[in-house]
Parts: structure tokens; C-alpha cells; sequence
């Protein structure tokens, strides 16, 4: 076993949560299988578990290809979640607080399956859509992709400035009443003022990382994390490398997005969104869920005292559950 592993599993008794994972889609679109180690992609139940992840976001990812049918795609990817991730012995299926603390309270080999929707196509401009997806176990919903939908314009619209909709400002309202965690990954910056300013609850971006490390869209600016944080969401760093650093993608660089949030608005603010098994390829340092344990080793090398570790791999996005969950 190599090296990076070792200092993996020294760290098992750290409580990581992830913010996103892309993993639905391939298990629907190439037949992956999730509770045995399969060596593909990023991400399977015995690699996060020797990864000392404990809450995984499973995000159904309403790609744009399936317009006409954004609703029945979601409900395929719903199904495996259910069938595919939750199903087997040790897997909960995160819907209110009791869980989540079943989960951290329960034995090694447990684990929290959060399910997410990435796209507010999913709704197909229904509230009534979205109660039922909420009775269907949606607790985080990320409001847009790159393009825009029926709530807001994506990253991929911003040079037309638009931001949220009536009917996005509606939906805004009522994940905050029903207690479903706002994530605004990919929203164009206008759509994310624009819920900054009224959501009730602290939101989340889910992965995404700092745009002063690298110049990318998707990338929030330093202004956008300093409200973020005297909101009190937080930033999943993601390990897309295009994300992490335009020539030399790695543990290092992701460290660097960690220690630059950290700088500006100390430890409260950022949380972990891989994004595994939504890129091409493999990040070094962090090739798949099963060396997570290298991001609490780096972070001790860097200097950063052990309760600020914990808030950062998982802490923080915790909190932020435990503040919106309402069950
Ligand atoms: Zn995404």
C-alpha cells in the first residue's frame, strides 16, 4: 500500500463530508457498481469509507441534453440512489437531523447518502415538483447548471447579467420553508447576490473554489466568500483540475484554494466538494475518494491546528445542515 493511504487511514476517525459527487449518473449511464471497490472513476462505497468520508451528497445531475424529459432523468437517478447507493447494509439515507446524528454516532463503517439535485431544469417550473421531490428525500438543490433555466441564469449566461427569476425567488422561499439546502454552484454572480440577499438560510456553493488562485468562472471571487461566510454557508473546494490551477493541478494547489479562504475569512467558511466521477481524469494527490485522507496530512504540514482541520473537512458543512435540515 502506498504512502499516501497510510496517512489516510492514521486519519479514520475524521468525519469528512462531501458536497458533491457526480456518481448517479454513472452508475445509470455505465452500469457502475457502488458497494464494491471497482478501480473506476473516483468513487465507490469501500474507497470512502477507507477515505474516512462519513456524508456523501449524491447529486442527480439534469444534464441539458435531456430537455423534454428533465423529470423523468431525475426520477432515474432518484430510483438509483435509492436502489444502486442506499441499498446496501450501512448506507443511511441523510433526510432530517436524527440521521445525521445516527450516522456520527453509528459504528466505523457507516455512512450518510445525501440526495441533491444539480439543476433546477428538474423542477420543469413546478413548486409542486419540488415538495415532491422533497417527500422523495431532496435535501440540497443546486438551482442552476451553466445555462439558464426556468430560476436563474447559469455561469455560462452571465454576460447578459440576469440573475434570479419570480419564479426562482419563489423556489428560494420555499427550500428555505421546507428545509432543503440552497447550493449555488454554477449560478451566474448576479443569480448569486441576487439569493444572498434573500435567502433565510445560510447556503451553500457546493464545488467550486477560489477564483484569486485560479481565473476561472466557475471560481467564486473574494468578494462573493467574504458574504458568503458573514452569511454563514460555506465553499466546497472541488477537485476539478481545471479549477484547481490552469498548468499544475494537484493536492498542493487544492491545499492552496483551502489556505486562501481560510486567509480571508478564517476556518468557518470551507467545507470539501470533490466532484468525483463529474471530471475526465485523475487529480495527483487525490486520485480517487480513497485518499482524502492526504487532505488532513497536508493540512497539518501547513500549520492548521486540528479543530480547524475537522471544520474544514467536514465540520462545517455540518453546521450548515444541521441548520436547515427540519426534521
Ligand atoms: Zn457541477
Amino acid at each position: 500500500m502506498s504512502s499516501p493511504e497510510i496517512a489516510g487511514l492514521a486519519r479514520e476517525n475524521r468525519m469528512i463530508v462531501d458536497a458533491h459527487c457526480d456518481t448517479l449518473s454513472v452508475i445509470v449511464d455505465k452500469g457502475r457498481l457502488f458497494h464494491c471497490e471497482t478501480r473506476e472513476g473516483h468513487l465507490d462505497l469501500p474507497r470512502l469509507l477507507r477515505g474516512g468520508v462519513k456524508v456523501q451528497f449524491f447529486a442527480a445531475f439534469v444534464h441539458p441534453q435531456f430537455r423534454g424529459g428533465y423529470l423523468r432523468r431525475t426520477l432515474t437517478l432518484v430510483d438509483a440512489f435509492y436502489r444502486r447507493v442506499a441499498s446496501p447494509p450501512g448506507v443511511a439515507v441523510i433526510l432530517g437531523n436524527n440521521d445525521l446524528e445516527h450516522v456520527l454516532d453509528g459504528g466505523p463503517d457507516r455512512l450518510g447518502a445525501l440526495l441533491a439535485v444539480e439543476g433546477g431544469e428538474a423542477l420543469e417550473g413546478s413548486i409542486a415538483v419540488l415538495r415532491t421531490l422533497y417527500r422523495l428525500g431532496l435535501r440540497c438543490l443546486g438551482l442552476t447548471w451553466n445555462g439558464r433555466n426556468e430560476l436563474a441564469d447559469g455561469v455560462g449566461e452571465a454576460g447578459t447579467g440576469g440573475g434570479l427569476t419570480a419564479f426562482g425567488r419563489t423556489v428560494v422561499a420555499e427550500l428555505n420553508r421546507l428545509g432543503i439546502l440552497v447550493d449555488l454552484a454554477h449560478i451566474s454572480e448576479r443569480g448569486f447576490w441576487d439569493v444572498l440577499e434573500i435567502s433565510a438560510a445560510p447556503v451553500i456553493v457546493s464545488h467550486a473554489n477560489a477564483r484569486s488562485r485560479c481565473d476561472h468562472p466557475r471560481n467564486l471571487t473574494d468578494a462573493q466568500i467574504r458574504v458568503l461566510a458573514a452569511r454563514g454557508g460555506v465553499i466546497g473546494i472541488t477537485f476539478v483540475p481545471g479549477f484547481v490551477h490552469a498548468e499544475t493541478p494537484c493536492l498542493e494547489r487544492v491545499l492552496d484554494h483551502i489556505e486562501h479562504v481560510v486567509q480571508l475569512v478564517g476556518p468557518d467558511c470551507v467545507g470539501l466538494g470533490s466532484d468525483f466521477d463529474g471530471f475526465p481524469g485523475r487529480l495527483p494527490g487525490l486520485e480517487h475518494a480513497g485518499r482524502l485522507g492526504n487532505l488532513a496530512a497536508g493540512l497539518e504540514k501547513r500549520g492548521f491546528a486540528e479543530p480547524e482541520i475537522d471544520k474544514i473537512l467536514g465540520g462545517n458543512l455540518l453546521r450548515v445542515l444541521k441548520q436547515v435540515l427540519t426534521q
